[in-house]
Order: structure tokens, then C-alpha cells, then sequence
């Protein structure tokens, strides 16, 4: 069975312990590799590489580090199909999935962070004839970055590359549930010309390896995508340390529908922001709220669409969703389809564990679901559950849908159909979410702010802000 390694000062190495965890194929629910289960001693050793080969890393520049990170994309490209095999493995989604999104999109974070530092300026503020001031954006050393399962290395490469670039040295944590093509990048990393020491990742659990890196003294920054509960325990651990922190996390994201909108492509759209990834990605739409005169019509072409949908396997083109991430999670999505009942909503379809047949037998699938029938503030529509579930609820005005976008405690993306312009700007402009896309969904320009308000997190992420969260401004002022 294949042993992943951790990556620290340039060699793959078991953990300092020798114990392994089991990695599964969602797909089977089977046992395919093992991952060292780290602990501190390893993010010890990770964090010590990384101080030592900071002064380095930091002087080479930003063209020299920019070209190791251009290279290593180029690497990863070349190995496309591997990447895309492991990603679709480790995680159970549909392989034409990681070919079409994860794997381009984790080269373009290096290409993208790669040159976006050699244009990331400096501001200088001249006070007439007083004094100049200029901002001296400089790397603070060692960044912590902690990744979830859902988009494994996508999410994993938008925190790294940019630390890289900016002249950080990381130390890395990505999920212990989607390791394999974190642990694919690690295997090209000497290839590509990045020194020991510089990027270092240490497989393990989450209350361990993560909470080791969150709680170091020497790890001055955190960089964290995962669910609201585990930011608040980073948060708790890293606020009385005075740690630079961005939180990426959770969300219950809205879809607002009018009655003039283009309806075919919303129908189309809206399918793909329901249930692409099996609903695991952060940017689903879980909520769809329907103007109350559309509603009939929509609920019918929607369910025809859904219906149609083909859960199946991974590997097959034909496949629309894949397996969910991993048995524990199944068991979640599905407690929340009992709640929903329980709460005394209908199930309009799905509902259900699918079983396939063959080796698929015991993979964990399920039917993508809609739920009608349940008011705002019930836990259906108040909690994550991230899966292939939404619920429809219906509004007459524009300030009911409002109030109902806005009724949950998170604030990550919404998404809003209509053709009116200025109802567009109006809405926009009111929903409490970090994103809005207007007609549209995961349309993503890399420059662009991302993260979310409420509890979907802190701070923000994508092209200069990420580059300034990764860098410490320093105001130097010359008298003149
Ligand atoms: P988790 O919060 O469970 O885990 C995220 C990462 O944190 C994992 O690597 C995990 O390790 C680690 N971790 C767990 N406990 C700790 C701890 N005490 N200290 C430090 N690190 C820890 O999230 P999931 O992996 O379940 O991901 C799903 C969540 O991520 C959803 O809520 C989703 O909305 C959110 N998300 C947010 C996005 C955004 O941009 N806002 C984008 C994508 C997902 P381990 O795997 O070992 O538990």
C-alpha cells in the first residue's frame, strides 16, 4: 500500500512518531494509502527548516522566486493526468471535474501569484514640502497554512503561492482526508528548484499537526480555509498571540431568483451552484429563494433537471456527482435530510444513500435533494451542511428576499437573477456576503477580494490582498 510522506527541509520523510493513518477512496469506501499521523516534533522540525532557509528564500528576490514557482506550475501541468487521478481518488469527485477545475486552477494560483508579485507596488505618500513616506511591504518569515478536503489542492496552492511569493517559507497542513495530491506537488518540489526548507508539508490530524502550527510561537501568521467551529478554536488559540490571521470558512449561501430573469441559463446555473462537487464547495448556493409567481414553473423544470442529474462513478464521463468525501460525512449530510423532515419539510427528490454495484458497492453516494416547505429560521436553513442538498423558499418582494438572504449568521456569496440593472445594484449592494454574482456563479477572476463577512470568516484573500496579508507594511517617513 502506498505511504505518503511529509515534506520538511527537502526530504520526504515518515513522521518523527512512525504512525500511519489510513487514507480512503470515497468511492469504494476503501483503504488505498496510509499518511503519517505527525505531531508537533514534526511541525517542530517543519518550523525549523523553514526559519533557517528564510534568509535565502527572501533574498533571491521576487524574480528569482518567481521563476521557481512558474516552474513547479509547469511541473504540475506536465503530470496533469496523475493529478487529476489522485485528486478525483482521494476525494471522490467526478475525474472530468478535477481535469476541468482543480488541477488548471491550483497551476494558475502559481502562475497567478508568480507574476502577480512582480507588479504588487509600493505606495508613497508625499505631505507637500514636510517629508515623503513610502511602504515597505517585507515578508515576516514562516506562514502557517491549513487547507480543507473539498477542493484539496486548488485550496492548498491559493494559500501557498502567494506566502511563497511574497518571500514567506510555510509550513503547510493540507486535510488528512484529501492528502494525495498535496503529496504529488511534494514530490516535484526539489525538481522545480525550491530550496530545503522553504515549503514544508506535514500530513496529520487537525487537532494535532493543525493546532501545532496555529499555536506556534514562531509561525507569526495563519492562513485558514475550513468550517466556522475549527476557525473559531484558531482563532481562540491565535488572537491572545497577536497572529496575522485569514479565516476562509463556512457559509449558507443564497440564491435569489426574480421572475424576469433569463431562465433557462439561471436553470442551467443554478443546477451547477446546487450540486456541482457533490455541493462541497464553499460558493454553492444551498438556499434558493424564488419569486413567489415563477415559483411553479421553476419547481418543475428544477426537479426534471435534478432528476436527470447521474450520480455515479468517478471515473466516468457520464457521471454528473461523484461520492461524497468520506463516510463520516455521508452520515452527517444525511442526518441533516432526517432533520429537515423531521422539521417538517417535503422532499421533493433524492433524499437518500445511493448504493451502487460492483466495486462501487460500498462507496458513499447520494442523491442530489431538494427540499421545499421549511421557513428561514429552521436548523435546515440556518446550518451548513454541505452536500449535495438545497432547500426553495418562496418571496414576493424584493425586500422579502433580502430578509431572507440575510437571515442566516454567515455571509460568504449569494448569487442574484434578474435582468433589471438596477434591482442588480440595489441587491447587491444590500446582501450581507464578501461575493455577489449577478446573474452568474463561480465566475472567478483571481485579482478579485475573496472571503466572506459574519461568520463566514476574516479577512480577505485573492490577488493584492493576498499579497498584503502575507507581507508586513512598514511606514517609512523622510523629512524632505
Ligand atoms: P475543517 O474545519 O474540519 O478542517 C479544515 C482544516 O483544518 C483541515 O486541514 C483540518 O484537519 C484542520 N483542522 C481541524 N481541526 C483543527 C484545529 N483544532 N486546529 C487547526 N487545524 C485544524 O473543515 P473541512 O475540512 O471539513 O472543510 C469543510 C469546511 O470548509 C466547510 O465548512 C466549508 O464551508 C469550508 N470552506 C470554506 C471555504 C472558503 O473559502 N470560505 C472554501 C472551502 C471550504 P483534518 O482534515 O485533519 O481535520
Amino acid at each position: 500500500m502506498e505511504q505518503l510522506l511529509n515534506l520538511i527541509d527537502g526530504e520526504l520523510r515518515p513522521a518523527v512518531s512512525g504512525a500511519w493513518l489510513d487514507v480512503h477512496a470515497p468511492a469504494t469506501g476503501t483503504v488505498y494509502a496510509q499518511l503519517p499521523d505527525s505531531d508537533e516534533s514534526d511541525v517542530e522540525a517543519a518550523v525549523e527548516a523553514a526559519h533557517r532557509a528564510f534568509p535565502a528564500w527572501r533574498a533571491l528576490g521576487r524574480e528569482g522566486r518567481s521563476a521557481i514557482l512558474l516552474r513547479l506550475a509547469e511541473l504540475i501541468e506536465q503530470d496533469l493526468d496523475g493529478f487529476v487521478m489522485d485528486e478525483s481518488r482521494d476525494n471522490g469527485k467526478p475525474l472530468s471535474l478535477a481535469r476541468r477545475v482543480d488541477i488548471p486552477r491550483a497551476v494558475a494560483n502559481f502562475r497567478f501569484f508568480a507574476t502577480a508579485i512582480l507588479h504588487f507596488p509600493s505606495e508613497a505618500h508625499l505631505m507637500d514640502d514636510v517629508a515623503v513616506n513610502y511602504t515597505d511591504r517585507q515578508p515576516f518569515g514562516v506562514a502557517g497554512c491549513i487547507s480543507p478536503w473539498n477542493l484539496p489542492l486548488y485550496l492548498f496552492t491559493w494559500k501557498i503561492a502567494p506566502a511563497l511569493a511574497s518571500g514567506n517559507c510555510v509550513v503547510a497542513k493540507p486535510s488528512e482526508v484529501t492528502p494525495l495530491t498535496a503529496y504529488r506537488m511534494s514530490t516535484l518540489c526539489k525538481v522545480a528548484g525550491i530550496p530545503p526548507g522553504v515549503l514544508n508539508i506535514v500530513h496529520g490530524l487537525g487537532p494535532k499537526v493543525g493546532a501545532a502550527i496555529t499555536a506556534h510561537p514562531r509561525i507569526p501568521a495563519i492562513s485558514f480555509t475550513g468550517g466556522t467551529r475549527t476557525g473559531a478554536e484558531i482563532a481562540r488559540v491565535a488572537a491572545p498571540m497577536f497572529k496575522k490571521l485569514s479565516l476562509e470558512l463556512g457559509g449558507k449561501n443564497p440564491v435569489l431568483v426574480f421572475a424576469d430573469c433569463d431562465f433557462e441559463e439561471m436553470l442551467r446555473t443554478t443546477v451547477r451552484s446546487s450540486f456541482t462537487n457533490q455541493g462541497q464547495i464553499c460558493l454553492c448556493g444551498s438556499r434558493i429563494l424564488v419569486e413567489r409567481s415563477l415559483l411553479p414553473h421553476f419547481r418543475d423544470a428544477f426537479l426534471q433537471r435534478v432528476e436527470a442529474l447521474r450520480v455515479g462513478d468517478p471515473t466516468d464521463p457520464a457521471s454528473d456527482l461523484g461520492a461524497v468525501v468520506s463516510k463520516d460525512h455521508m452520515e452527517k449530510v444525511l442526518a441533516y435530510i432526517d432533520l429537515a423532515k423531521s422539521e417538517g419539510g417535503t422532499i421533493r427528490c433524492g433524499g437518500e444513500r445511493i448504493h451502487l454495484t460492483g466495486d462501487l458497492k460500498d462507496g458513499w453516494y447520494i442523491a442530489p435533494t431538494v427540499i421545499e416547505g421549511l421557513g428561514p429560521n429552521c436548523r435546515t436553513n440556518q446550518e451548513e451542511i454541505f452536500g449535495p442538498v438545497v432547500t426553495i423558499q418562496p418571496f414576493d418582494t424584493e425586500e422579502e428576499a433580502l430578509t431572507l438572504a440575510n437571515a442566516t449568521p454567515y455571509g460568504l456569496a449569494s448569487v442574484v437573477w434578474t435582468k433589471d440593472l438596477q434591482r442588480a445594484h440595489r441587491v447587491a449592494r444590500a446582501i450581507h456576503s464578501g461575493i455577489v454574482w449577478v446573474n452568474c456563479w463561480m465566475v472567478r477572476d483571481l485579482r478579485t477580494p475573496f472571503g466572506g463577512v459574519k461568520q463566514s470568516g476574516v479577512g480577505r484573500e485573492g490577488g493584492v490582498e493576498a499579497l498584503r496579508f502575507f507581507t508586513e507594511a512598514k511606514n517609512v517617513c523622510i523629512k524632505l
